[in-house]
């Protein structure tokens, strides 16, 4: 078994910088298997020794696996020069140990996004030749149907000539009549999406760069009689901006984007955009 120094097993963990441990073992603020130690350097098999740092015992793990529901507005990356990444939304007691994120979302892009360090777990989850599949929820400007359905279920020719695997669309809701726009178009969302209250579908509406860019508001689109699907899209692979590209090749815009599932997890809806846990056990065993 690989040891390691006590210094760098605390730093590791996140418990304080290099030197502060190295004063706090001098002060005889740890104990290794139940005698007290003053060598910071002494070597520990960080795995087997019980190691205890003011009367708290001290688990060792060198890998963290992480469900954050990103919100709009952080890239997908490590680091960036100008955006804000999902590592920032990560305490620095997760980020010591120098996790990843699985796959992208775009900056614009919410829902279910893993993080971790373990590379092995992530290039089996991100295998082309795996087809873990995605769950997505979209709003999308225009008529969602049974055309779309139907191409999406043979294969989309992208911009760049991919065709895409089979997917499954499903149409949550789609307000059909002009009429029905006004009380339909946040209400109809709304309903369908079992997370969404009105006030927040309004508010995601609002929201839209696309929307805001073309029209004051979405209340314009509405009027000008543009109707708005809600839908749900399960890919088994992921091309660059596939989702959008994937309604782009059938001439509608998504508007709004989260997934709420990969693989076999399902976003926690008790996470709020931003907030993040660890995974379980449990849920390890299911990637596994
Ligand atoms: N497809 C997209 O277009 N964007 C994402 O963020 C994820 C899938």
């Amino acid at each position: 078994k690989t040891k390691m120094r006590l210094d760098k097993m605390l730093g590791n963990l996140g418990y304080g910088t290099r030197s502060g441990l190295k004063a706090l073992v001098r002060q005889g603020a740890v104990t290794v298997n139940g005698v007290r130690v003053k060598d910071p350097g002494l070597q520990i098999d960080p795995h087997a020794d019980e190691v205890v740092l003011e009367g708290e015992r001290i688990v060792y793990r060198d890998t963290v696996y992480v469900m954050l529901h990103k919100p709009a507005g952080f890239v997908s990356a490590t680091e960036d020069n100008r955006e804000r990444t999902v590592l920032e939304l990560l305490p620095e007691a997760l980020r010591v140990f120098t996790p990843f994120p699985v796959g992208r979302l775009d900056k614009d892009t919410e829902g279910l996004l893993l993080l971790t360090n373990d590379g092995k777990l992530s290039h089996e989850l991100l295998s082309p030749r795996k087809h873990v599949p995605k769950v997505y929820q979209a709003l999308v400007a225009g008529q969602v149907g049974s055309a779309d359905i139907a191409t999406f279920a043979t294969g989309v020719t992208l911009d760049d000539g991919y065709v895409t695997l089979p997917a499954e669309l499903r149409v949550l809701a789609s307000p059909k009549h002009e009429a029905d726009l006004e009380a339909e178009g946040a209400a109809g969302i709304a309903r369908a999406s079992s997370t969404f209250t009105m006030d927040q579908a309004f508010e995601r509406l609002d929201a839209f760069p696309a929307l805001r860019a073309n029209r004051t508001s979405w209340q314009e689109a509405v009027a000008a009689g543009e109707p708005l699907s809600w839908i749900e899209l399960t890919i088994a692979e992921g091309k660059y901006h596939q989702v959008k590209r994937m309604f782009e090749a059938v001439g509608k815009k998504v508007l709004y984007l989260r997934r709420i599932e990969m693989g076999p997890l399902p976003l926690d809806e008790s996470l709020a955009p931003g907030q993040w846990r660890e995974l379980t056990e449990d849920e390890l065993e299911r990637l596994r």
